[in-house]
């Protein structure tokens, strides 16, 4: 496939649209997608632009056309049989050509192991920058840039970054972050399919095979309830207890930092800064002391509930329910009452 040229003279004033870079596994739309179009319509909302998704796929046109009840302006669909399945050279030679030759003023994509992968590829091949692993945007009310902030210096500050000439302003989004966007009865976008004119020579490494782990995975993202224990477990025999309450109110195991790199539970449980964002209606922190980092990752749930030994622990200032006690007692008596009120 032919590339396009970067063009090293930009005029600002012709770039326009906000894109969404849609992720689509297996035919199936990753929620992120429906995350950044909620963000990309609050923006939009404060510039006056227009809000469109960008998907790579083949034979997912039902897929596709959902996305229009999220109330977007269009959605362009990049339709090949190559790009069925992500692949590096595939996915980022089209959409980078799309966006050189259509302009938009910001392009959005997912923090996700795709995300990753293709967000800087696009914006090297489309001469712009790249904020990674954003948590929050927004735009500058006097110049109308995009504000990107995200932590820095090993999550001790928040940074705030922009993207001053070059265009367009390109971010990754972490997963689990924004609002997703509201679903809609009767949409008004329009869906447009462009085919790109990629062939197997430009996508240099094949998928094979596609293998799925065979360890259970954590939806810690959708869960309306998380039990997460902390170093107050004491080892990893303290989270049967964790995944005994979990169970009993039919919510995930999460855990903070300091179990996982001890060994005693998967990472894939991590929430925090550098772990999962999650915005559960119910948290529960058990042992865990209340560390900026882990906060930083679920501050945001609607009810939180603590339970630590010591009354001066700092999740209790962020919590709704705070129960100073050992876990050992008061989360079996917590089972002990859901049975009972069971029956
Ligand atoms: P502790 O701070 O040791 O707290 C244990 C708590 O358990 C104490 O409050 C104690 O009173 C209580 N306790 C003890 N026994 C009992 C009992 N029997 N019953 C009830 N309570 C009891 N951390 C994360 O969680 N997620 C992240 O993503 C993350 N990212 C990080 C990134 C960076 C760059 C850095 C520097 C740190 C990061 N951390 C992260 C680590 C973070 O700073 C804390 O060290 C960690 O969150 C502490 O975990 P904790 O609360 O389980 O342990």
């Amino acid at each position: 496939m032919k590339r396009a040229k970067v063009n090293q003279n930009i005029n600002l004033n012709d770039y326009n649209d906000i894109w969404v870079i849609g992720e689509q596994r297996e035919g199936k739309i990753h929620p992120v997608t429906i995350e950044l179009i909620g963000e990309a319509k609050k923006l939009a909302g404060e510039i006056n632009k227009k809000v469109v998704v960008v998907v790579a796929g083949y034979e997912i046109n039902e897929e596709v056309n959902k996305l229009l009840y999220y109330g977007v302006d269009k959605v362009i669909y990049l339709s090949n049989p190559l790009l069925k399945n992500f692949s590096t050279d595939g996915y980022s030679i089209s959409i980078s050509n799309l966006i050189l030759e259509r302009k938009p003023e910001i392009v959005l994509v997912g923090a996700t192991s795709i995300g990753r992968d293709l967000g800087p590829r696009i914006a090297a091949k489309v001469g712009t920058g790249l904020v990674a692993d954003c948590t929050m945007l927004s735009i500058d009310p006097e110049d109308k840039k995009l504000l990107q902030t995200r932590p820095a210096f090993g999550g001790n500050l928040m940074a705030t970054i922009i993207c001053p000439i070059n265009r367009p302003q390109m971010a990754t989004v972490r997963p689990g972050v924004m609002k997703k966007a509201t679903h809609i009865d009767r949409p008004t976008g329009v869906v447009e399919v462009v085919a790109p004119a990629i062939t197997e020579a430009d996508i240099v490494a094949k998928v094979v095979k596609i293998m799925k782990s065979s360890k259970k995975t954590v939806d810690l993202t959708d869960a309306k309830i998380i039990v997460s224990g902390g170093r107050g477990v004491k080892g990893p025999e303290g989270f049967e207890l964790i995944k005994a309450l979990a169970e009993k109110l039919g919510g995930e195991v999460g855990a903070s930092r300091a179990c996982i790199d001890s060994g005693w539970i998967d990472s894939m449980h991590q929430i925090g800064q550098t772990g999962t964002t999650v915005r559960p209606e119910v948290y529960f922190a058990c042992g865990i002391s209340g560390a900026i980092q882990h906060l930083a990752g679920m501050s945001d749930s609607k009810y939180i509930v603590a339970i630590n030994s010591d009354p001066a622990a700092p999740i209790f200032n962020v919590c709704d329910l705070g129960i100073v006690g050992d876990l050992k007692e008061v989360i079996p008596a917590m089972i002990e009452e859901i049975e009972k009120n069971k029956t």
